[in-house]
């Protein structure tokens, strides 16, 4: 899936059913996307630099809420910018865990039931998926699937570690 500048000239229809003539739709694009999500019955594991679309946030929540397990490690850096979709999930009960070391969490891709893949340049953001050029790609294809799987867990990991670590200093902290 390809998103370009002229992404932005579909936003408006966004909100309705409507036919596009575009070859490269963003809403035909960004429906995709959700209609993966909304496919998902076991696990949803998403690292996402920034993740500010409410719709996207609204979509996870509901995967959430019919039992999928979701799990969501971003960049410290979107709790300085927009701290509100977390407020969100923290409020749905999902909480999602921040890089916390000296150098960016870039990463932008999601796995469906440990099965789909979905990777590519786009923060979920409405501003990247209507108006910047940008790439989204889905495969199943175990090959390509697995490394995922396997550096979200790594990630995953890491960033558990580190909330420990904190936990433990604040607790000092305190007690000193
Ligand atoms: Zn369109």
């Amino acid at each position: 899936m390809f998103f370009s500048k002229d992404s932005s000239l579909c936003r408006p229809h966004l909100e309705r059913q409507e036919f596009c003539k575009k070859a490269n739709c963003a809403v035909r694009h960004f429906r995709r996307l959700i209609y993966y999500l909304d496919s998902a019955t076991n696990t949803l594991d998403i690292c996402m630099y920034f993740l500010t679309s409410s719709i996207l946030v609204k979509t996870i929540i509901n995967a959430y809420k019919r039992g999928v397990v979701v799990r969501i490690v971003l960049d410290e850096s979107m709790t300085q910018n927009d701290g509100s979709q977390i407020m969100s999930f923290h409020k749905e009960g999902i909480k999602p865990k921040f890089k916390q070391l000296d150098v960016l969490m870039h990463h932008k891709f999601i796995i469906i039931d440990n099965n789909i893949l979905i990777t590519g340049s786009t923060n979920w953001t409405m501003a990247a998926f209507f108006g910047n050029f940008e790439n989204l790609m889905v495969t199943n294809e175990s090959r390509l699937v697995k490394p995922f799987i396997n550096e979200f867990e790594k990630i995953w990991a890491m960033v558990n570690a580190t909330v420990n670590v904190m936990e433990t200093d604040s607790k000092t902290h305190i007690l000193t």
